[in-house]
């Protein structure tokens, strides 16, 4: 069943328009605590699954964040690795481009870190950058761009046929509620580290965000690389839904253990009948 996928999904090639997207939205649950027993039993899944891939070792995933400061991207993280085993997964981070990254192509610095076969890979940003923050700065023309959508398309189309599986979600949170966000971390120790001046300072650009976001999801929302918009107020309702899409996704493609490469009961009686007799002896 394909519930918050569709759900959540953009539909491909759609006008988006976030205003009609309620970033407090929390489905049927009350509270943390009553959705706590869905999260768990998600989570748990999500590490089977992804157990199967890295087993299967055939495709791989990768799963894209994109969402303003304190959106939540790292929380995410947090939550999703945690419910996987870390030898099949990795994490990329992308920030202002280094000087050998800012000397290549937009792309080039994604591509070597997309997932190999058999792994997850997570995003942390993404080459979606290139079309969010360097738009709504001015950082290159318009018409260098505007050409992007067409370069990321094609970018993750040829992904897909390499057998690359790609979710894409949009953490969508009020501004409110970033100015909250924001405060707390300047009343928590642990946190503190985390303010950037920076980040107030994209605050009076948020509508050119939206419109930024709204173009790239619209444009950029494929069957085989769909974006979804998740409502992300609530920490640990974003944490339900990103791990249920991630988990009806999975499980729809039906993935299997390989097939042992030895014949297991010339083994059992090659190696295990002797065991067995000597503990029969005891
Ligand atoms: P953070 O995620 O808080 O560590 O911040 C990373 C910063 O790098 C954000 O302000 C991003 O907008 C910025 N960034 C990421 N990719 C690019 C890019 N391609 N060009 C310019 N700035 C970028
Ligand atoms: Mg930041």
């Amino acid at each position: 069943m394909m519930d918050y996928f569709d759900k959540f999904l953009v539909a491909p090639d759609s006008k988006v328009d976030l205003g009609k997207v309620d970033p407090d939205f929390k489905d049927k649950h009350e509270s943390h605590k009553s959705a706590l027993p869905e999260i768990q039993a998600y989570s748990e899944k999500l590490g089977e699954l992804q157990h199967l891939m890295y087993a299967e070792n055939k495709r791989s995933l990768l799963i894209c964040l994109q969402g303003r400061d304190a959106a939540g991207k790292d929380g995410t993280i947090n939550h999703v690795l945690g419910a996987v085993n870390p030898q099949g997964c990795t994490v990329t981070g992308f920030k202002v481009p280094s000087k050998e990254e800012a000397a290549h192509d937009f792309l080039w610095r994604c591509h070597k870190a997309v997932p190999a076969k058999g792994q997850f890979a997570i995003f942390n940003r993404s080459h979606y950058e290139d079309v969010l923050v360097v738009r709504v700065h001015n950082l290159v023309p318009k018409k260098i761009w505007e050409r992007r959508f067409d370069h990321i398309n094609a970018f993750e189309e040829l992904l897909h046929d390499n057998d690359t599986h790609i979710l894409k979600f949009f953490l969508h949170i009020s501004p409110d509620e970033e100015l909250r966000r924001f405060k707390e971390r300047i009343d928590d120790p642990a946190r503190q580290w985390k303010i950037s001046e920076a980040d107030y300072a994209e605050r009076p650009y948020w509508d050119a965000y939206t419109e930024a976001f709204e173009d790239a999801l619209g444009k950029c929302s494929k069957k085989h690389a769909p974006w979804f918009v998740i409502p992300a107020n609530h920490k640990w309702f974003r944490n339900l839904a990103i791990s249920k899409i991630l988990c009806e996704y999975l499980t729809a493609l039906d993935m299997k253990y390989p097939e042992p490469t030895v014949n297991l009961e010339d083994i059992k009686k090659k190696y295990h009948q002797a065991e067995k007799t000597e503990s029969e002896l005891e």
